[in-house]
């Protein structure tokens, strides 16, 4: 079944004299849109070169999810259109961007998030560590995300299937529960995966056990996100910004939302 075309939103190359806005222009899928804003993407420099151009940057977290939605649909059913990808967009976003979502995932060389959501350049911005675990300096960045003049509407929490480092702190658990040993800064990941691993009270073993755990850790890591960071507990209250955990199937490319 073919999926439904993805929305599309005019570029926003010049902001307002207001100033930017994530309010601006909704396309449908019948043609581009323009509910408000008109003005702000009646940009002379923008680039016609193709129908990569024509997106910009969607105002809403529902609207956001709905692209990521797309895009991930997109890549898992094996049709990519490969947006924001040009030398013509790589030029125009030398001069500045205005990414709409922060995905924060693991390092795991298979949950690119620019090709899960079908996404290009200046559409993301995008943090990674071994499992998704947090620490000051990726609080610190998804806090600059939130904040002015990035304002992105969402947070994306992206467990994966088959983690790493996730089977590898289980399997350290074997041996420790209490305190799960691997070798190096490795620990700082195990500690942190650890005690969401003993709440989770795993039911199964194996490959079970462990996307049992990536799920409950995604959730964890998003709960441990707003405790943390009042930037984005406000933000998240002010509903300019939703924080939502997902996870990603290696086999078949689909981003399960866990909630949101
Ligand atoms: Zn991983």
């Amino acid at each position: 079944m073919m999926p439904q075309p993805e929305p599309r939103f005019l570029n926003r190359q010049n902001p307002t004299p207001a100033g930017p806005s994530r309010r601006g222009l909704l396309a449908g899928s019948s043609g581009l849109i323009a509910l408000a804003g008109l003005a702000a993407c009646a940009s002379p420099q923008a680039p016609e070169t193709g129908r990569a151009n024509l997106a910009g940057p969607p105002q809403t977290p529902d609207e956001v999810l709905q692209v990521l939605r797309a895009g991930n649909q997109r890549y898992a059913d094996g049709m990519p259109e490969h947006p924001n990808q040009a030398t013509e967009r790589r030029n125009e976003q030398a001069e500045h961007q205005n990414p709409f979502a922060l995905i924060h995932g693991c390092v795991d060389s298979r949950v690119t998030p620019e090709l899960l959501f079908d996404q290009g350049i200046g559409d993301l911005f995008v943090t990674r560590t071994a499992g998704g675990v947090l620490d000051g300096t990726l609080v610190g960045s998804m806090e600059f995300a939130v904040s002015s003049p990035y304002s992105v509407p969402l947070l994306v929490i992206l467990g994966h299937a088959a983690c790493g480092a996730v089977a590898g702190t289980l399997k350290a658990m074997e041996e420790d529960a209490k305190n799960p040993q691997l070798p190096g800064e490795m620990v700082d990941f195990a500690e942190q995966i650890a005690p969401v691993a003993r709440r989770a009270k795993v039911e199964g073993s194996g490959s079970e056990e462990v996307d049992h755990v990536v799920q409950a850790n995604a959730r964890a890591v998003t709960a441990q996100l707003l405790k943390r960071s009042a930037i984005i507990r406000e933000a998240v209250q002010e509903k300019r910004t939703r924080v939502v955990a997902a996870v990603y199937d290696l086999d078949s490319g689909e981003v399960r939302w866990l909630d949101g």
